[in-house]
């Protein structure tokens, strides 16, 4: 095992990262940002060592910073976290080269995976349900991006390979609108990502975003730990997010479940990852795959006991998995909510000193938060500040413990979004479940036009 790794992220996953080394007896590195000096995870860590200003490129992204911190103070491994470099196949080879291990896929995998044309290819290959689209980038040709289109059926949504967080996507309804919108998404992605493939999916209407965890070794062991529900989105980023997903049959989750091990044996996929499906219908459809932990984690670590960030770990160092899939029993349900520092009605940033903050307790209660009372949220990173996690026997349950912990949430100083999670949490359609990744944006639009 490791004996010092170092966290390339900040905020709630840098500190969850850190708990899983020290309950595993392994020592951390901080890295920060001027901006995170004062983080009180920073001072838990082992070592710390400042990578650069505010400004992510320089500080979060600078992978030459980042490698340095890792040779001056002998770490032998890396984790990434989520966003920032996670998904970073550059980074995740400069760590190899440099003689670090990279807590996360081999660069070709996450290269693979990253592109999310050659994605759909592969796990069609792997015999993985995909969106019905074109095969692959869309060519020069307008006339041929007219068949491809008329082909598909309208409406179709044009997105870019190298989208992501959301990005990058744009919705064409009819014949006459389709090729500025090509065009506009291909200059969008051009700018945004660096490189203006874009493919057309089949819009589906009302689907649920269903996802399958899935964890991988190196020696051709793979298992699913079950599904998450994170229909409940707002500009195509998650808000809310479940597991198990309600009313969906657990034979047709097994089946995916197990069509996605498959993959990742073919491919030779190592390390934590999710595979991400629409659903409608009864069917699932791929959109793309995440090779990295992920923001709702938790949930399936609530319903399945297994630490997904701790397998991250021993898998890295080449250990084998310490689960088999007849180990893995889904127990009762799961709810997160995404904690913002944000406007609850605008959704605008809200940055500053936190003056007052308590947090909820009790049985079936985790919250994951970097944030303390007095901690300023500086204003250059992602708005999210925490996470909380609830578990009960059944949905009912978790519904009245996520009730309650909202309850017992209070922050003063920011803003936050946790006045719009109760209104979920007291929404009627959202308590019968399985509603569909359009239902918070239309609630959304309702509670607008209802407070003009
Ligand atoms: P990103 O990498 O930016 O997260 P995804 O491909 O995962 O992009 O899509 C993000 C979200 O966009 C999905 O969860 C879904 O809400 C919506 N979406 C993507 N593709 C489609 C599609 N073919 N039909 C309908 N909605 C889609």
């Amino acid at each position: 095992m490791f004996g010092k790794i170092l966290i390339a992220n900040r905020g709630e996953i840098a500190l969850r990262i850190q708990r899983a080394c020290r309950e595993m007896g392994i020592k951390t590195v901080a890295v920060h940002s001027t901006a995170d000096a004062d983080a009180k995870y920073v001072r838990l860590a082992d070592e710390s060592v400042c990578i650069g200003p505010a400004q992510s490129n320089l500080s979060y992204l600078n992978i030459p910073a980042i490698i340095s911190a890792a040779e001056v103070t002998d770490a032998e491994a890396i984790h990434p976290g989520y966003g920032f470099l996670s998904e970073n196949a550059d980074f995740a080879e400069r760590v190899e080269r440099s003689g670090f291990t990279f807590i996360g896929p081999r660069a070709e995998s996450i290269r693979l995976m990253g592109d999310k044309v050659s994605a759909k290819q592969a796990m069609r290959d792997a015999g993985v349900p995909c969106v019905p689209g074109s095969d692959g980038a869309l060519p020069e040709d307008p006339q041929e991006i007219i068949r491809i289109a008329r082909q598909i059926g309208y409406p179709v949504i044009i997105k870019a390979a190298g989208g992501g967080g959301g990005r990058g996507m744009r919705v064409v309804r009819t014949e006459a609108a389709l090729l500025t919108s090509v065009n506009m998404t291909k200059e969008e992605a051009r700018v945004a990502f660096g490189n203006p493939t874009v493919y057309m999916e089949k819009f589906l209407e009302n689907p649920r975003h269903i996802e399958i965890q899935v964890l991988s070794d190196n020696f051709q062991n793979a298992v699913y730990l079950g599904e998450r529900d994170c229909s409940m989105q707002r500009r195509n980023q998650k808000v809310l997010e479940e597991a198990p997903a309600f009313g969906i049959p657990r034979k047709l989750i097994d089946r995916l479940g197990s069509r996605c091990v498959e993959a990742c044996r073919r491919i030779g996929y190592r390390g934590a990852g999710t595979f991400e499906f629409l659903y409608e219908n009864g069917e699932f459809y791929f959109i793309e795959m995440n090779t990295r932990v992920q923001v709702e984690h938790p949930v399936t670590e609530m319903i399945t006991g297994v630490d997904i960030v701790r397998e991250q770990i021993r898998i890295a160092a080449g250990e084998r998995l310490s689960v088999r899939q007849r180990d893995i029993v889904i127990q009762g349900h799961a709810i997160e909510c995404r904690i913002n520092a944000e406007d609850p009605f605008t959704f605008v940033p809200s940055p500053g000193r936190v003056t007052a903050w308590h947090l909820p307790g009790g049985p079936g209660i985790r919250v994951d938060t970097h944030v303390f009372a007095g901690y300023t949220v500086p204003p250059y990173y992602d708005s999210m500040i925490g996470k909380i996690i609830v578990h009960g026997d059944t949905r009912e349950q978790a519904i009245a413990r996520m009730r309650v912990a909202l309850s017992e949430l209070a922050v003063e100083g920011i803003k936050t979004n946790t006045k719009l999670h109760r209104e979920l949490l007291a929404d009627e359609r959202f308590f019968q479940g399985g509603t569909s990744i359009h239902y918070l944006e239309e609630k959304l639009r309702a509670r607008a036009a209802a407070r003009r």
